[in-house]
């Protein structure tokens, strides 16, 4: 009856030779399974080989394994969106419901806040999270749970902008690090990171702004950033969220899939994807599979390169 997966040929458009070895073998696109709204946060579980990801209007998180399926992982969970393992092996969560990065156990048990405000305001809604080999949890704060009526509890910005967050667990410390994206989305850090890559995602919704870029920052002393500049455009759509490789190539959601794009700001191509993309992540045992949140279902691609190690 479901037929899941469902295997998708020709998804590959190379624009630059260097992609080629990356896809040297031809991947098919695999549909694993469908039956969200809007996808968004994918992580990966080494622990049972699966993967957990949000379903934002449905407020509740996804689960999937070769082994069982999809499956609801945990309801009513406050319009998480983005994840990240800790280097604990906990789960950290972005959640617009509670305006707060919260912290489970890898098992979605003991539920407890990471860091809620910023000089004693609230943040907006945290939209995507990653964690520094030094243990500190840098995160984007764009509006869309203040203002997306469907993805969080609406209300009014108490910090007055949108701005990129580092959280120091070991001092409490809480510092703003940029707000020269307008609407900061997804982020993440170069292999060696001496770079922060910051989407910006403005242009996604009528009247808020226009950018639909990545921006890259130098870590200077490894806790703040300088020397800001615009990176790349990337279009169709919004680069929501992205992960990247090790040889430090960005792989990009967009209205059309997947963009990949070297460090010199080159698109190298293009995984079509059928459904507007959100988000993505690198997994499997090898960390060579691109796991891709697309709208109403969850894709993935093997690919010859392996997954940044994230925690
Ligand atoms: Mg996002």
């Amino acid at each position: 009856m479901t037929g899941f997966p469902q295997r998708l040929d020709g998804v590959i458009e190379i624009h630059d030779e260097r992609l080629r070895p990356v896809v040297a073998h031809d991947p098919p696109l695999e549909r694993l399974c469908t039956g969200a709204i809007w996808s968004e946060g994918p992580v990966w579980i080494a622990e049972d080989d699966s993967v957990l990801w949000s379903d934002i209007p449905n407020d509740r998180m996804l689960r999937w394994s070769a082994r069982d399926g999809m499956s609801v992982w945990r309801e009513r969970v406050e319009f998480t969106n983005g994840h990240a393992r800790d280097r604990d092996g906990s789960l950290l969560h972005c959640s617009h419901g509670l305006r707060a990065v919260f912290r489970t156990d890898v098992d979605g048990s003991n539920q407890r806040t990471v860091v809620d405000r910023w000089q004693g305001k609230r943040f907006n809604a945290p939209n995507d999270v990653v964690v520094k080999s030094d243990g500190t949890i840098w995160f984007t704060d764009p509006p869309y749970g203040l203002i997306i009526p469907e993805e969080g509890h609406g209300g009014t910005s108490e910090i007055g902008d949108c701005l990129v967050f580092r959280f120091d667990p070991a001092s409490g410390a809480v510092d703003p690090v940029t707000d020269l994206p307008e609407h900061p989305n997804g982020l993440a850090f170069s292999p060696d990171e001496k770079l922060l890559y910051v989407s910006d995602t403005s242009g996604a919704l009528p009247g808020q702004g226009s950018n639909h870029c990545l921006w890259v920052f130098d870590v200077v002393g490894g806790a703040r950033l300088a020397n800001g500049r615009r990176f790349a455009d990337v279009s169709p759509g919004v680069p929501d969220g992205f992960r990247l490789d090790a040889q430090g190539w960005i792989y990009t959601s967009a209205q059309d899939g997947v963009h990949v794009i070297h460090p010199d700001g080159t698109l190298l191509g293009r995984l079509r994807v059928p459904e507007k993309t959100g988000n993505v992540t690198f997994g499997g045992g090898e960390r060579d599979t691109l796991y891709i949140a697309a709208s109403t279902s969850l894709y993935r691609i093997v690919l010859r390169t392996r997954g940044v190690q994230n925690p």
